[in-house]
């Protein structure tokens, strides 16, 4: 059992990942629910959404059932006025479900279970929770995961590992058993199976169960662990670790210069070093010189002198009031 003191918290897969690698990164949950409904803005989260349905509805049964999945993609893109060409990755994701459906459905229809999607599994005594994308209950129960970005790549494999081992322990907590197949379902990559062992799940929770004896405030920065956390921007121990990383993704200062350029990038001097190809989107309303900036996951261009740093698509940029 987890200690008394932290024992009317709830524990995600995310949030368990984080407790483990940085306590100070990891928020638990007050109940063990489904994120609120809420508009898709990513192309990930329509595609879940479109996957959601198709399951539900049967539809990987179907002999179209490419078409179909690519349709209720559609659906939520119109429904919620998005137009997924203008997305991220939303043109290749669109054409991705249709390539990949075939193959998701032979993984249905290759078992006897009850399939459901969204599934809700929680262990009482550990207090941990968490919602499987799709999950089959019965004799050959399964449970899979599905992905759309590029975080089913073997840079992620430690983080999928987790986060699997973690589901197939709610599963087990659920139904008695761990599931007979462990699946990460990747759009780009397709289906990856895991194997996942009754001693795996017990070390991940006696992992668990020593990290909760931690104070939440331990900060341990790590180039792969901060990159997406959402406490980054106002982490000082991480932004007095950064200048000391092998690839270094993150700068900060004044600002100095702004210049916008037609292709709806813009340019920065941020405490003198340029950084380029700031999407528009990225860019705070209030950035004008003289306020102090903080930039995440840019790119260091070393063949430039003075060094050059570019931005991407997932680039955040925030103002720090001093
Ligand atoms: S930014 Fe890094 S060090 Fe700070 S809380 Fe997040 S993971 Fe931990």
């Amino acid at each position: 059992m987890i200690p008394d003191a932290v024992a009317q918290q709830w524990w995600s897969a995310t949030a368990t990942w984080r407790l483990l690698h940085c306590p100070a990164s990891a928020t638990p949950a007050h109940a063990p629910t489904r994120p609120h409904a809420q508009t898709p803005d990513n192309v990930g989260s329509v595609a879940h959404l479109a996957l959601q349905t198709w399951v539900e509805r049967g539809e990987w049964s179907h002999p179209e059932c490419a078409t179909r999945l690519q349709e209720r993609f559609d659906e939520v893109a119109t429904e919620h006025k998005i137009d997924p060409v203008r997305m991220h990755q939303g043109a290749a994701t669109r054409a991705r479900l249709k390539t990949r459906a075939s193959q998701l459905a032979a993984i249905l229809s290759s078992t006897s279970s009850d399939i459901r999607s969204e599934v809700l599994l929680r262990d009482e005594s550990n207090r941990l929770f968490g919602i499987l994308d799709i999950a089959g209950t019965g004799s050959d129960g399964f449970i899979i995961d599905f992905k759309t970005g590029r975080d089913a790549s073997p840079d992620s494999s430690t983080a999928i590992e987790h986060q699997m081992t973690f589901y197939a322990h709610l599963f087990q907590a659920s139904y008695g058993t761990l599931p007979k197949r462990v699946i990460v379902f990747s759009l780009r990559q397709g289906p990856t199976e895991i194997q996942v062992t009754p001693s795996m799940v017990a070390v991940l929770l006696d992992q668990i169960r020593a990290a909760n004896l931690t104070e939440l405030t331990v900060a341990r920065p790590g180039a792969h662990t901060c990159r997406f956390c959402p406490k980054r921007m106002t982490c000082q121990p991480h932004w007095d670790a950064v200048p000391g990383w092998e690839r270094p993704d993150a700068i900060e200062g004044v600002l100095e210069n702004i210049e916008r350029s037609s292709s709806r990038t813009t340019t920065a001097l941020i405490g003198g070093r340029w950084l380029t190809g700031i999407p528009e989107s990225a860019l705070p309303s209030a950035t004008v010189p003289g306020k102090s900036l903080r930039a995440v996951r840019v790119r260091c261009r070393n063949d430039s002198d003075p060094a050059e740093w570019t931005a991407g698509n997932t680039t955040h940029i925030q103002v720090i009031p001093r």
